[in-house]
């Protein structure tokens, strides 16, 4: 069922509950591929009820970013959503979401702002204020869908901590469940984003996982020392890498680690024909 207005998901969810029903929750900003499948399908697998948003949050884009050109592809996605047995794809406008154009800036908008010490690193380093955008939004839908359970994937890793993060500090009723990140067989993370890269662009981003699978290797013989496993990745890099960050970070605070270990992941960026791709992998 294809809904677009908050009170039509909220009227839905009203009679779920009355019935004891447990509802689960996907965000997505849609262009459905393989990876949301995956939550989806965990949720439909967990949950009574299954409600999937498809909504490309404007205040999560940063200026110069792709906001416009991001792909929309409501039709498919809905079908998607239907075959693997989701209950609710709610698609709301912008207006919808955010009534006053003005809301926009957070002059007006109440947002919900993530610790400073999760997003000076990483891809809040270069996206400023992104994650204030998914944090604001994330909050709305759990507001609006009041769901039991809220699945998001270990390919956004730094915000599924901050997300975690968020629902601890906030004492939001809701159990966040990671979900694994899904892979072409190549090893390419899924991404709705890896649409712009070229046939030539996405060998080139092979890139990501090889050197993730590299760095994994290595630790795995027994090699601890950070730089030693930063040099592996470096002699990898080509003139077709732009290379943003290579971190290695504790899993549950986004510390920076000294050595590595069990409790460590690898986080990646990179620009492959000038689009901004991440991966990551646990140590
Ligand atoms: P997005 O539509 O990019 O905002 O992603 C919606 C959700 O799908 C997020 O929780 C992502 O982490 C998750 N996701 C995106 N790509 C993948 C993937 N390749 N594997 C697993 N989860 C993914």
């Amino acid at each position: 069922m294809l809904l677009h207005t908050i009170a039509e998901v909220r009227e839905q969810v009203k009679e779920w509950k009355k019935q004891g029903l447990t509802v689960g929750l996907v965000p997505t900003m849609g262009a459905l591929h393989n990876g949301h499948k995956s939550l989806i399908e965990k949720s439909v697998a967990k949950c009574d009820k299954t409600v999937v948003s498809v909504f490309v949050n404007p205040i999560q884009f940063c200026p110069g970013e792709d906001l416009d050109k991001y792909p929309r592809t409501l039709d498919e996605d809905t079908k998607l959503c239907d075959t693997i047995g989701a209950d609710i794809v709610f698609a709301p406008s912008p207006a919808e979401m955010y009534p006053d154009a003005q809301m926009l800036s957070n002059d007006f908008l109440t947002y919900v702002i993530p610790p400073f010490f999760y997003v000076n690193k990483l891809c809040g380093k270069s996206r400023v204020g992104h994650f204030d955008g998914v944090c604001t939004v994330v909050n709305k839908l759990f507001n609006i869908v009041q769901p039991d359970f809220a699945f998001f994937g270990e390919k956004d890793r730094q915000q599924l901590i901050i997300l975690k993060k968020m629902v601890k500090d906030l004492n939001i009723p809701v159990d966040i469940i990671p979900c694994p990140i899904v892979r072409e067989e190549s090893g390419l993370a899924l991404s709705s984003r890896n649409k712009y890269l070229s046939a030539n662009g996405k060998k080139e981003a092979l890139v990501l996982s090889k050197i993730l699978n590299n760095i994994k290797i290595c630790y795995n013989k027994g090699i601890k020392d950070i730089n030693a496993l930063k040099e592996t990745a470096y002699s990898m890099l080509n003139e077709n890498h732009s290379l943003e960050y290579l971190e290695f970070r504790d899993k549950n605070n986004l510390e920076e680690k000294e050595t590595a270990d069990s409790d460590t992941i690898v986080f990646i960026a990179l620009r492959v024909e000038d689009v901004r791709l991440i991966d990551n992998i646990e140590l």
